[in-house]
């Protein structure tokens, strides 16, 4: 979505670049070299369906090099175009940097409503693009590594998958050449969650600081913040679900493609989501809550937290000046236009930036790219050693309670969870949690130390960007 007089996404993502490197003591070169888009292959393919050839478009955009594999998702979207998909492959290579993940920046897209075909069509034509680019290396373990995006998911990441083991037979690390697979197909637990429960974490250590919370002219926790959530996809769903499950945050409005729902009291998400899936992803009809059919109105909604997790572009020059909320974290990328942040700043809204906030795919995707070149799932040597070391603990302490008479005892509950050793689900969101703490910590440094940063966003840019340029240093470039 562009209005008139508004930078394109990939513009907006260079001008939000440029504000950043602008306080760093940059060589023009260097900057330039991070800046650009390395390289983007687009192909066109043919694949016979319903009788006749039908010819598709697709792209694959690498932003940076700096370190391999590159790493990005392949969108499925109709309103994919170069731009775009050079625009979120920039993003991939600051995201990356910020979250400390060893790849370089890239994206795929095709355009494609995935609604409009059937799975076995969405399958020989996953199949053929994904062929394209593996025998070009755009698809390869060491080179080039994607994951899902908009419009796909697991299932599209599994045929991604096979297609490269059959076309590199004795790959031994083929798995490794995508991310986001089923858990049955080299996957591994949480990723699917991954992106939403980053939001989640992102947001609890944001609340951990209570001079952060104050800039955006709130106080106290999560508990009892008014959300309204853009977007019940993957990202969005989990974001909400796990938000107003587990923290306490009340959902008073979803928005979807036909209008948005709303509620005073709050949306149960999980019974929201179960409607939106037997009834043809639409949210009209919803028999518990108000139904309006201008979603993008509701952006405009008083709430504590706006959460935009469906498409970039969304809060531009057209409605920033309306925007309520006084705290928005990007959990799609690039919702918010570079004009829209503009105003949005002056209005004294804090955004937590897209680079950090959704970050939490690419950072289980890491794990899984690692869990595939190990060929083993973690947890798995260590889990039971762990739990034969604490029961060791409780018998002894139980043993020294009834010999010396001191009538402790312990917690049924306790002696669960202590004599439980961490599966891999556990492990990853450990890995997780610790991950956005850590990224989160070093841009609020940044965002406090110096007087020449006014926001999130260009403390992300300024410790991503500071990396990139530290890893072609070292290279000697
Ligand atoms: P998805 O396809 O699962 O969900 C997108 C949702 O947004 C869908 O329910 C769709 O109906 C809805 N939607 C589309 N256009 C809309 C509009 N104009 N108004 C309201 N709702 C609309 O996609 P996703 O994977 O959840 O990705 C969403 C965003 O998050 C994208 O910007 C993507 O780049 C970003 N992201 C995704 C991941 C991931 O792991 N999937 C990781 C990082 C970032």
């Amino acid at each position: 979505m562009q209005i008139s007089g508004e930078p394109s996404f990939r513009e907006s993502v260079d001008l939000m670049f440029n504000r950043a490197v602008k306080l760093m003591d940059m060589s023009p070169g260097l900057e330039q070299k991070i800046r650009v888009c390395n390289s983007t292959y687009t192909v066109r393919f043919g694949v016979r369906l319903r009788g006749k050839i039908e010819t598709f478009t697709g792209y694959r955009s690498v932003h940076s090099e700096h370190m391999e594999p590159v790493k990005g998702g392949i969108r499925y979207a109709l309103s994919v175009n170069q731009n775009e998909v050079e625009a979120l492959a920039a993003l991939m290579t600051y995201k990356c940097a910020l979250v400390e993940t060893p790849f370089g920046g890239s994206k795929g897209g095709l355009c494609i409503d995935p609604r409009a075909w059937d799975e076995h069509e969405l399958e020989q034509i996953t199949r053929r693009f994904a062929y394209e680019l593996i025998k070009r290396d755009l698809i390869n373990p060491a080179q080039n590594v994607p994951a899902p995006d908009m419009g796909t998911g697991e299932r599209e990441m599994a045929w991604i998958a096979d297609q490269y083991a059959r076309m590199n037979t004795t790959d031994i690390n083929a798995k490794a050449c995508v991310t986001g697979k089923p858990p049955h197909a080299g996957g591994i637990q949480g990723r699917v969650e991954a992106t939403g429960r980053g939001v989640q974490y992102a947001l609890r250590e944001f609340f951990r600081y209570p001079e952060d919370v104050a800039k955006a002219r709130l106080s106290g926790g999560l508990e009892g913040k008014r959300v309204i959530v853009q977007g019940l996809g993957n990202v969005g769903y989990h974001a909400a679900k796990f938000l107003s499950e587990e923290d306490g945050c009340i959902i008073t409005s979803i928005i979807e493609r036909d209008g948005a729902l709303l509620s005073d009291t709050g949306l149960d998400v999980e019974d929201v989501r179960q409607w939106m899936n037997a009834n043809d992803g639409l949210l009209a009809g919803y028999p518990k809550a108000r139904h309006v059919e201008d979603g993008a109105a509701v952006l405009e909604e008083a709430c504590d937290l706006l959460i935009p997790a469906a498409m970039e572009g969304v809060i531009n020059l057209g409605n920033a000046a309306r925007i309520k909320a006084p705290l928005i974290i990007e959990a799609a990328n690039g919702p918010v236009t570079y004009g829209a942040d503009e105003v949005l700043r002056q209005k004294g809204v804090v955004i937590i930036p897209d680079m950090y906030a959704n970050a939490g795919g690419v950072t289980v995707s890491y794990f899984e790219w690692v869990k595939n070149l190990s060929h083993i799932r973690f947890g798995r040597m260590q889990r039971r050693a762990e739990e034969a070391r604490s029961r060791l603990l409780v018998e002894e302490l139980e043993r020294l309670s009834a010999d010396q008479h001191l009538g402790w005892s312990l917690t049924a509950d306790f002696k669960e969870r202590f004599l439980t050793g961490s599966d891999e689900l556990a492990l990853v969101r450990s890995g997780l949690d610790d991950t956005m703490r850590t990224a989160y910590q070093a841009m609020r440094k940044i965002w406090h130390e110096r007087d020449d940063v006014e926001d999130l966003r260009v403390a992300a840019y300024i410790v991503s960007i500071s990396r990139v340029a530290a890893t072609y240093r070292s290279k000697g470039l």
